[in-house]
């Protein structure tokens, strides 16, 4: 069997469209987008990219109006797959911020992937991002809590077929995932690219794609986003909130 990848929508988000996703415009529109988790596996081995979201209660907390549906837990979507939380052997973060590694314990036998920024800035949160890490300061705990990480810093060819590379500017330490499938290189982008409205070209400002809304570093943001798109073809980018991603049950 080829790679495959398997994109699993853990619940739903409500947020504002011009502070998240399109930089600049439509600011006060609210919009509900997915929530992705990935398993990326050869038949063998079994990656998981990110762990998706925590129950409503939580999530409400964080963004008013989201929430997970019954059966969209992480590991409920694996089950789904027929794949228990013991049969994953790693899996890679994008970034630390709530609605990607809500969850994470119950993979006891993997790995766990993050770039070392990232994981610094997580347990040290700046005042401004202490709800998006679930900060000990505001007297509740992070899901990673505890956890030992395997850091990566730069680019990391984590197997034959998967390729870690930075995408900071969204968070301090955010990467992608570069995965070679039998139908190309596909990108899972994290919130690296948000949404599908950042695949969109921005005729406004002349540029193949729109910028997002929410960032740490804007620069840095941009020249991720370039770089994504450098690396796969337009259709083979998976956005961390992207509707588009379930077009499809795996790709390829
Ligand atoms: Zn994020």
């Amino acid at each position: 069997m080829g790679v495959r990848i398997h994109p699993m929508n853990t619940g739903f988000i409500k947020v504002d469209k011009g502070a998240y996703i399109t930089m600049g415009r439509n600011y006060g529109e609210k919009v509900e987008v997915p929530d992705w988790a990935f398993l990326v596996t050869d038949g063998r081995e079994r990656i998981l990219i990110d762990t998706g979201m925590c129950g409503t209660e939580r999530a409400d907390w964080h963004h008013p109006g989201s929430y997970q549906p019954e059966g969209h837990r992480i590991d409920e979507r694996l089950r789904g797959l027929g794949i228990g939380p013991d049969e994953i052997d790693a899996v890679v973060f994008t970034h630390l911020h709530w609605d990607h590694c809500s969850n994470m314990k119950l993979f006891r036998k993997a790995k766990f992937y993050v770039h070392s920024k990232e994981l610094r800035f997580a347990l040290d949160p700046h005042i401004l991002y202490l709800k998006s890490y679930e900060s000990k300061r505001l007297g509740i705990s992070p899901p990673f809590d505890g956890v030992e990480f395997e850091e990566v810093s730069g680019e990391y060819q984590l197997n034959r077929y998967m390729l870690l590379f930075p995408t900071p500017g969204h968070s301090p330490g955010h990467q992608s995932v570069a995965v070679e499938t039998d139908e190309g290189v596909y990108v899972i982008a994290g919130d690296a690219i948000f949404s599908d409205e950042n695949l969109e070209p921005d005729e406004e400002r002349g540029l193949p794609f729109t910028p997002m809304g929410r960032y740490v570093d804007v620069f840095d943001m941009f020249e991720s986003m370039e770089r994504i798109f450098r690396m796969a073809d337009r259709g083979r980018i998976l956005p961390g909130h992207g509707r588009c991603v379930g077009r499809r049950g795996h790709y390829p």
